[in-house]
């Protein structure tokens, strides 16, 4: 079989291939002339051929799986890691997926007539009524969950002076719970951490909010009427300027990637895994596969997702659980012991301050300028 009867295969000037073919496609074209295919693609397709053939990427991996990862970051040429993680950091927290309907916290809802559940999170439905999304927020409300070993082990990444950022989508700040300072933290999808008048925008700390929301009231603005919101993404939100500006100075300096419990299904968070060198390293430690490309689109030119097959030079898959992984990664790392005691540690420290499992805290106090009162 040539490059050219399998390139005609893709039916002449009809760019259109049904998208259940390219795993076959891929299979057949494996040990063909991978670039001079591409190349006819390019050509035919109008697409843009790119100046460096895959083949020139450097492997700096002796081995492409966890043991050539842990070999690399114990290397003196990795300095600088990145992590990216989603919700399944958090879980083993205890943490419902609040977009889960088995939750029941969508249920908890209905009786506020949600024309979606979606419009929980559409800042245009909060301006108009706010109450639903302070229902969720009490429910979600952190302090009332412990960081995970996922979240201590980035600390620990930290510690060991690796850690260049670790982006998170998740809005818990289990991040800050565990001592990742805010420098390290981009919160991609934004925190209860701080909030802000959606009026005026005077900034308000988590103290101002938690007490009445636990008191089921509406938090307000002292400055003027405006509605206090905690500074998470709405959707019809734009993402931090904070997630902007550090992508672009953080991803090129990247020597080591780690993806940890996400689907990477949620752009523009989704794409940050391309953004990284192509030759660095990228390690998923998540339940199941994720974020891979297909090999048709891999063959246009279009490097981007992870490749974890056999002829992946870089992309390792730790399937199960984000903790277990984690541990592991410690374990081989040499920090094992160091990570088990860090968590100890901190969970006693976090049962000793009260902070936990206790739905309804005290109501701080509030000055008189302090108006909590319901809204509609
Ligand atoms: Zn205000």
């Amino acid at each position: 079989m040539s490059a050219n009867s399998t390139a005609g295969k893709s039916d002449g000037d009809d760019p259109s291939i049904p998208p259940n073919s390219a795993e076959s496609l891929g299979s057949r074209i494996r040990d063909l002339d991978v670039d001079s295919i591409r190349r006819y693609l390019a050509q035919k397709l109008g697409f843009y051929e790119p100046s460096e053939p895959s083949t020139s990427v450097e492997k700096v991996l002796d081995e492409v799986n966890l043991d050539g990862i842990v070999k690399w970051m114990k290397s003196a040429r990795c300095q600088n890691v990145i992590t990216l993680s989603g919700a399944g950091i958090s879980t083993s927290a205890g943490i419902p997926d609040f977009r889960s309907p088995e939750t029941g916290l969508y249920h908890n809802l209905q009786k506020y007539n949600l024309p979606e559940p979606q419009a929980i999170f559409e800042i245009n439905f909060f301006r108009q009524n706010p109450k639903p999304f302070f229902t969720l927020a009490k429910e979600l409300f952190p302090g009332s969950f412990k960081p995970t070993i996922s979240h201590y082990f980035i600390r620990l990444l930290h510690e060991k002076g690796l850690l260049l950022r670790h982006y998170t989508q998740n809005i818990d700040t289990l991040e800050r719970g565990a001592g990742i300072p805010g420098e390290k933290l981009v919160e991609a999808h934004g925190t209860f951490y701080t909030s802000h008048c959606i009026e005026c925008r005077k900034e308000y700390p988590l103290d101002f909010i938690k007490g009445i929301i636990f008191a089921d009231q509406i938090p307000i603005c002292t400055e003027c009427p405006g509605v206090v919101k905690p500074d998470i993404v709405f959707f019809g939100e734009s993402l931090p300027e904070r997630f902007q500006h550090c992508l672009q100075e953080d991803f090129q300096k990247c020597d080591m990637l780690i993806i940890m419990g996400s689907s990477l299904e949620v752009q523009p968070f989704a794409s940050l895994i391309d953004m990284v060198p192509e030759w660095c390293p990228r390690l998923l430690i998540n339940r199941e596969k994720a974020g891979i490309r297909s090999p048709l689109l891999r063959l246009w030119g279009m490097s981007g997702g992870l490749q974890l097959d056999e002829d992946s030079i870089r992309d390792v898959a730790r399937l199960g659980e984000c903790d277990d992984g984690c541990q592991e990664l410690a374990d081989r790392l040499g920090w094992g012991d160091e990570l088990r005691e860090l968590v100890a540690r901190e969970h006693e420290l976090l049962t000793q301050k009260g902070s936990l499992l206790n739905p309804h805290p005290p109501i701080l106090e509030h000055s008189g300028q302090n108006v909590t009162a319901e809204k509609l």
